[in-house]
């Protein structure tokens, strides 16, 4: 059975043979995975920048963004059967008894750092033709999503950060309405919360580098979101340009960027940081005046990490919405699908948006 990985000892990055997974017991699922996606994670695990095999190996099964086909089910699963398509979650809880946010399921919480993930930290991936999942990681995906559904696990990031918008909006004692949002980025983390926020009735503004004659900004207005390029403004004139922001949800993993667009949030306005950005040296930040501004106008900035389980299932629900709003513009984020032969060079090199290895699809 084909599967690709990295050799951080050897700095390699190929196809290997391994045996194919054993019978799953239990509450334990065979899957024969069908699609996944490759992310910035995945370059930088392949960079060797980031991840961790299993302790005691030599290499880590790459892939996270899973789209798979439950093959068998162990005698103890309840809710799945052959046939169904399912997006398997990436993070596992750590054993520490004092991690509550792990006893209460919440992993994606974790506080003690130990947490394992697949694909990424301590377990394989699903960059494999089969592997084998606890049903309570698996979420069933609707079958008329099947050609997108490999978007879930990166949409999993918007879907749990307007779980939390919402929450924190409670602060406020009256309905906000007619919002403002502005994504930084329009790589797929950026377009797929862009695309979030136009679903939930944001007046949404994508700001990024390419120009405006250019595919992206095309993809961006082509699901009512407006373009905005980097080339024609500066990130400190985003406010003057667009009027009061209520909400800067940030996709690029740079942090000048970020916090030079923080300076344009308005009141009560909340900053969500997604992009995690390489630890480069110390950036230099006009902090008194932020500081000045998040106090004096009850600003709230937060970042968000990884997915709940009611995250899976509210991506699957957006992805829904988003394809009855604007399915061409949903489909136009998938660049291209690869062989499982091709995924090395993937990982090397982006060309596209999301690009995702089709290892079996019927
Ligand atoms: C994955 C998350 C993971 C994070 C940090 C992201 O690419 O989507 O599931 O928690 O990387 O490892």
């Amino acid at each position: 059975m084909k599967a690709v990985a990295v050799f951080p000892g050897t700095h390699e990055v190929r196809v290997i043979d391994q045996p194919p997974p054993p019978v799953a017991k239990g509450t334990e699922v065979l899957l024969k995975v069908r699609e996944v996606g490759i992310c910035g994670t995945d370059r930088e695990i392949a960079a060797f920048e980031y991840g961790d095999p299993p302790p005691g190996e030599d290499h880590l099964v790459i892939g996270h963004e899973a789209l798979a086909q439950v093959e068998a089910v162990g005698p103890g699963v309840t809710k799945l059967r052959p046939g169904d398509l399912v997006i398997p979650s990436v993070r596992r809880p750590c054993l520490h008894e004092d991690c509550l946010a792990c006893r209460a399921g919440r992993q994606d919480f974790c506080v003690t750092g130990d947490f394992r993930e697949r694909g990424i930290k301590q377990t394989h991936g699903f960059l494999t033709e089969q592997t084998v999942e606890e049903e309570g990681n698996l979420t069933r995906v609707p079958p008329e999503l099947a050609d997108v559904a490999v978007l879930t696990e990166p949409l999993t990031i918007a879907a749990k950060a307007v779980q939390q918008v919402k929450t924190l909006q409670q602060r406020l004692p009256w309905e906000p309405a007619k919002q403002r949002a502005v994504v930084l980025g329009a790589g797929p983390v950026g377009l797929l919360g862009a695309m979030t926020m136009v679903a939930h009735g944001f007046e949404t503004h994508v700001y990024s580098m390419e120009p405006q004659d250019s595919d992206r900004a095309d993809l961006v207005r082509s699901f009512g979101a407006g373009y905005l390029s980097g080339q024609d403004v500066k990130p400190e004139e985003l406010g003057k340009k667009l009027g009061n922001i209520d909400l800067i949800y940030e996709a690029v993993g740079h942090a000048k960027l970020a916090f030079t667009a923080l300076e344009s949030l308005g009141p009560n306005g909340l900053f969500i940081f997604t992009g995690i950005p390489p630890l480069s040296g110390d950036t230099p930040l006009p902090a008194d005046h932020l500081m000045r501004n998040i106090v004096l106008e009850n600003q709230l900035l937060f970042g968000t990490v990884n997915a709940s389980r009611s995250a899976y299932a509210l991506a699957l629900k957006l992805l829904g919405q988003c394809m009855e709003l604007f399915p061409d513009s949903v489909r136009r984020i998938i660049t291209a699908h690869r062989s499982i032969e091709d995924a090395p060079g993937m990982l090397l090199e982006r060309t596209g948006i999301k690009e995702v290895v089709r290892l079996a699809w019927n």
